[in-house]
């Protein structure tokens, strides 16, 4: 296997897991942009929103539910976080399996882009 976030997900190398269940997982940031960095992917390698299958979309829901209540656990609810999916070069994603950036814990820039 060759994709970085394939391999955490199946434990063949280490990551700093917070949630998993059978179709997702979550697991902290290598390289955290906020003291809350929590990156939230499914176990299906998927690359990006663009090659999402419409069958697949209800996994989204679930990565977003799972989100805000990893923010509940992380105590940044109340005082606001972001959720963001970087897509292709331009929008800035890197790793090309599909994941939800969950950000938190500092006052956020209100830069868009
Ligand atoms: P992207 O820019 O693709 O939306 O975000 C990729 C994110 O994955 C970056 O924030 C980067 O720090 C993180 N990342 C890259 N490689 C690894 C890794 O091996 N382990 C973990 N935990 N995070 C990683
Ligand atoms: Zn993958």
């Amino acid at each position: 296997m060759e994709c970085v976030f394939c391999e955490i997900a199946a434990g063949n190398i280490p990551g700093d897991i917070v949630y998993q269940d059978e179709t997702i997982v979550a697991f902290r940031d290598i390289s955290p942009a906020a003291p809350t960095h929590i990156l939230i992917i499914p176990r299906k390698h998927i690359t990006s929103l663009n090659n999402l299958p419409e069958t697949d979309m209800p996994l989204i829901g679930h990565i977003i539910s799972i989100a805000s209540k990893l923010a509940v656990e992380a105590g940044i609810s109340e005082k606001g976080y972001r959720l963001v999916f970087n897509c292709g070069e331009e929008g800035g994603q890197v790793v090309s399996h599909l994941h939800l950036h969950l950000l938190g814990g500092r006052k956020l820039s209100d830069a868009l882009g």
